[in-house]
C-alpha cells in the first residue's frame, strides 16, 4: 500500500497523466469536434494532459442520453433499495481511491495533500448521507379532509439536471450535488471547471465500475460560455446547481429562463470574522489563520476580512504576523506543505494586482517568503493586509486568494455595520465569550451561515449557501432532497361520495 502510494505520487509529480475524455451514456469518447485544451499543473506550469473539449453538441448527446436513460431506462423503475446499493457502492469505490483523487485533485489545483485527502474522503460520505437520507426521509404528507379524502404529496425526481462546478474544492462539490441528484433518481450532466477535470473524470471512472445503467451519469468537460451555456439552454434539462462566481451565477439566471428551469445559486463571499476582547484568542487566532489560508485561500467560506476589537488589535496582529510568516509554503504533493500555488496565471495576476490596490488604497501589506526553488508555481505568499477599511475596494471584492484584510473596531453596533457593509452574505464568524452578544452578533450579520467561537465546520444535515450576492438557494441536508432534485406531486383521492356542483344538470 506504501509502495502504491509513492508510485502514484511519482507519477503524479513527474509524468504526465492520461489524457481524459468525455463521459456519455455509459462510454468515455472523445469530443465530436476532436478538439481537446491543455490542462496546465499550477505549481509547474507544465501541462498536465489534455482534456476533451465537449462544446453544445457533446451536450446535446449527453442530454438525450439522460433523458432515455430517465425515461426509458432502468433507474427510475428501480426499486429505491437497488438504487441505493449503486450509492453505497459509489461511496466504497471512492474510499479505496482516495489517495489517487487526493494526488489528482492536488495536481490539478495545487491544493496542498493533505488537505484534498479529507475533501475525498468527505466525498465518499456524501454518497452514504444522501443514501441514508433518501432511504429514511424521503416521504410526502398526508392530509385526511373529513371522511371525503385524503390529500397526499409523493416527492418525484425531476429528470435531467445539470451540475456546474468550480475549480477550488472540485470533488468534494461535484460530490456534494452529484450524490443527492443520483440518490434521489434524476439522471445528471455534470460539467466540471474547466481548470479542474481530473477528479471529474476518476468519478465518472468511478461510477462506470459500480455499473450504474448507461446515460444515468455523464460528464462532458469544456467552457463556460460554449459547453456550461448549452447545458443552461438545453429545454430538456430541468434543473441547474451551480457553485461559482457570482457574476457567472447571474448569466446562468438569465440563460435558464427561456426554457423556466428551476436554479440553485452558491455563490460568491467575502466574510467577516469579528474577534471581541473577551474571546479565546488563540483559538480565534487558529481559526482566522486556517479560516483564509487553508485551501491556499481559494475557500467561498474564507474570512477575508477580520474585525479585530481595538483592545486586543497589536495583540492579535502580531500573532498573526508570526504565524503567517511560518507557514510553510511548498509542494502541494509535500504532506507537511500548508498553502501551495493557485490554480493558474490569470487566477495568480488577479491576486497579485489587489495586493497592490491594496498597497495604492493606503493598507501596509505583510506577507510570507516564497521559497526560491518553487517560484516556477502560482505562489502568492499568505497576505495580511493592515490598516484596512471596509470602504476600501480590497474590503469589498472577493479576491479568492491567501489575503487576509485586518480591520480594527470598537462597538458592537460599529462591527454589525461593517460587517454588513459589503454586497456579499455567504458565512461569518464571531469569536466572544459572552453568548448573549455571540447570539446577537449571529442574528444580526446578514450572512446565510454563522459560526460562534468555531471554524467552518458543520454537520451534513444542515443547509449551506448565502443571501444577498452569495446565492440563492440553500444545498446539503433535507434542502438538497426536497427543494432542489424533487418536487412534490400532490394526489387527491375520494373516500366518499363528496358533493360536485351539477352544472348543466336540469331537473326530470
Ligand atoms: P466560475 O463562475 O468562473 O466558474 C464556475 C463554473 O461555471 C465553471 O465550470 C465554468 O466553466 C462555468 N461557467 C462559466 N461561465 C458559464 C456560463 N456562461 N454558463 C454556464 N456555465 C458557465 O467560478 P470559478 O472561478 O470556477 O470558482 C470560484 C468562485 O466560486 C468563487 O467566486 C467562489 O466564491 C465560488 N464558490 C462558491 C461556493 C459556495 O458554496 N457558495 C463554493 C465554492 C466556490
Amino acid at each position: 500500500m506504501q509502495k502504491n502510494m509513492t508510485e502514484l505520487r511519482v507519477q503524479a509529480v513527474h509524468k504526465r497523466v492520461e489524457d481524459v475524455k468525455l463521459y456519455i451514456n455509459g462510454q468515455f469518447v472523445d469530443a465530436e469536434s476532436g478538439m481537446s485544451f491543455e490542462n496546465i499543473n499550477p505549481f509547474t506550469n507544465q501541462i498536465n494532459n489534455y482534456i476533451a473539449e465537449g462544446r453544445s453538441e457533446d451536450i446535446d448527446k449527453a442530454v438525450a442520453a439522460a433523458k432515455e436513460a430517465f425515461e426509458n431506462g432502468p433507474w427510475g423503475k428501480m426499486k429505491i433499495e437497488q438504487r441505493m446499493k449503486y450509492i453505497y457502492r459509489i461511496a466504497d469505490l471512492i474510499d479505496e481511491a482516495v489517495e489517487e483523487i487526493a494526488i489528482l485533485e492536488s495536481l490539478d489545483t495545487g491544493l496542498p495533500i493533505s488537505q484534498t485527502r479529507n475533501q475525498v474522503s468527505r466525498g465518499a460520505e456524501n454518497f452514504r448521507f444522501y443514501a441514508r437520507m433518501v432511504q429514511t426521509t424521503l416521504h410526502g404528507e398526508a392530509y385526511p379532509m373529513d371522511h371525503e379524502f385524503i390529500n397526499y404529496t409523493i416527492y418525484k425526481p425531476l429528470g435531467v439536471v445539470g451540475l456546474i462546478t468550480p475549480w477550488n474544492a472540485p470533488f468534494m462539490l461535484e460530490t456534494w450535488k452529484v450524490a443527492p441528484a443520483l440518490a434521489t433518481g434524476n439522471t445528471v450532466i455534470l460539467k466540471p471547471g474547466e481548470l479542474s477535470p481530473l477528479s471529474a473524470n476518476k468519478l465518472a471512472e468511478i461510477i462506470d465500475k459500480a455499473g450504474l445503467p448507461e446515460g444515468v451519469f455523464n460528464v462532458v468537460h469544456g467552457f463556460g460560455e460554449t459547453a456550461g451555456a448549452r447545458l443552461v439552454a438545453h429545454p430538456d434539462v430541468r434543473a441547474i446547481s451551480f457553485t461559482g462566481e457570482t457574476t457567472t451565477g447571474s448569466i446562468i439566471i438569465k440563460n435558464s429562463a427561456d426554457s423556466l428551469k428551476k436554479t440553485s445559486m452558491e455563490l460568491g463571499g467575502k466574510s467577516p470574522l469579528i474577534v471581541f476582547e473577551d474571546a479565546d484568542l488563540e483559538r480565534a487566532l487558529d481559526a482566522a489563520i486556517w479560516g483564509i489560508f487553508s485551501f491556499n485561500g481559494e475557500r467561498c467560506t474564507s474570512n477575508a476580512r477580520v474585525f479585530l476589537h481595538k483592545n486586543i488589535k497589536d495583540q492579535f496582529i502580531s500573532a498573526l504576523k508570526e504565524r503567517v510568516a511560518n507557514i510553510k509554503i511548498g509542494d502541494p504533493m509535500d504532506p507537511s506543505t500548508e498553502l501551495g500555488p493557485l490554480i493558474g496565471k490569470e487566477h495568480f495576476n488577479k491576486v497579485r494586482s489587489y495586493i497592490e490596490l491594496a498597497k495604492e488604497e493606503g493598507c501596509e501589506v505583510f506577507q510570507g517568503v516564497v521559497p526560491e526553488e518553487v517560484k516556477a508555481g502560482n505562489f502568492v505568499p499568505p497576505t495580511l493586509l493592515l490598516n484596512a477599511k471596509n470602504e476600501m475596494r480590497v474590503c469589498q471584492e472577493e479576491i479568492f486568494g491567501p489575503v487576509m484584510a485586518v480591520l480594527e473596531f470598537e462597538t458592537e453596533e460599529e462591527v454589525i455595520k461593517a460587517a454588513n457593509d459589503v454586497k456579499y452574505g455567504l458565512a461569518g464568524f464571531v469569536w466572544t465569550n459572552d453568548l448573549k452578544r455571540g447570539h446577537r452578533i449571529a442574528h444580526a450579520v446578514d450572512a446565510g451561515m454563522i459560526w460562534i467561537n468555531a471554524q467552518n465546520v458543520r454537520d451534513l444535515r444542515i443547509p449551506f449557501g448565502g443571501t444577498k450576492a452569495s446565492g440563492i438557494g440553500r444545498e446539503g441536508g433535507h434542502y438538497a432532497i426536497f427543494e432542489f432534485y424533487t418536487e412534490p406531486k400532490i394526489i387527491h383521492v375520494a373516500i366518499g361520495n363528496h358533493h360536485i356542483p351539477q352544472f348543466g344538470k336540469r331537473k326530470k
